[in-house]
């Protein structure tokens, strides 16, 4: 095959104790699916429930099996912002899955940031715009090696964010208003998923600014923390 221009490399995440990696097709993400943090941006959980959006492929900031990423601060924004998030990768299609079934279609977990610019999202709200600027920017998604979901039990983990040492963000999975299977089941009725796509959950409360120089630290109970300093803009 010949190309016009080089074809993009294959966005990818580390899979833990493997060498094979898992390619990244696309970047799907769920807005206000902890109350909490709905509450805090204003919004009222029991009136409006979860949706979507989305981000691209190479957008994602990949960890190595130590966990590291280095990310640059953003262009056009005074306010970044972190959002810890479990990440769910799909390694198996479907489409209108069934939330019983939909637990059969995960390949694994890990722990991702979805960066936002919150002034920029903020702006995009107020004029009744889309939020891709806001969200699906240049090395917005930094996300941890994955676990196959074999090697993980979830039910009962925790998910915290720590900025230079300081908590910031911290809940329960358990607090997900559509818990991983319910999220799988409402995006499969809206596109059909395929082995590759992987999907950040949704932020707890606690949300708040990065700054060039901070160093934030990503967990959820047994899958590889995800350490992220924040580089200076470029
Ligand atoms: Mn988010």
């Amino acid at each position: 095959m010949d190309w016009i221009v080089a074809p993009p490399p294959q966005a990818s995440l580390a899979v833990v104790g493997q060498e094979a990696r898992f390619p990244v097709r696309r970047v799907w993400c769920v807005g206000r699916n902890y109350a909490a943090h709905a509450r805090e941006m204003g919004a009222d959980p029991a009136r409006e429930p979860p949706f979507f959006f989305a981000k691209p492929a190479d957008a994602i900031v990949a960890a190595l099996q130590q966990g590291e990423v280095a990310v640059a601060y953003p262009p056009k924004t005074t306010d970044l912002h972190h959002e810890v998030e479990l990440v769910v990768a799909i390694g198996r299609a479907g489409r209108a899955i069934a939330a019983a079934q939909a637990l059969d279609h995960v390949f694994g977990y890990a722990v991702g940031l979805d960066l936002t610019r919150r002034d920029l999202q903020h702006a995009a709200k107020a004029a009744g715009q889309p939020w891709d600027m806001a969200k699906g920017f240049d090395e917005s998604a930094p996300c941890s090696a994955l676990v196959p979901a074999a090697d993980w039990q979830g039910q009962d983990a925790q998910i915290a964010l720590t900025v230079n040492g300081q908590a910031r963000q911290a809940a329960a999975i358990a607090d997900l208003i559509w818990p991983v299977a319910d999220v799988i089941a409402q995006l499969s009725q809206l596109v059909e998923l395929a082995a590759g796509d992987i999907i950040f959950t949704g932020t707890p409360q606690g949300v708040g600014p990065l700054l060039p120089g901070d160093v934030a630290v990503a967990q959820v109970t047994g899958l590889p923390a995800l350490t992220t300093r924040v580089l200076p803009r470029r």
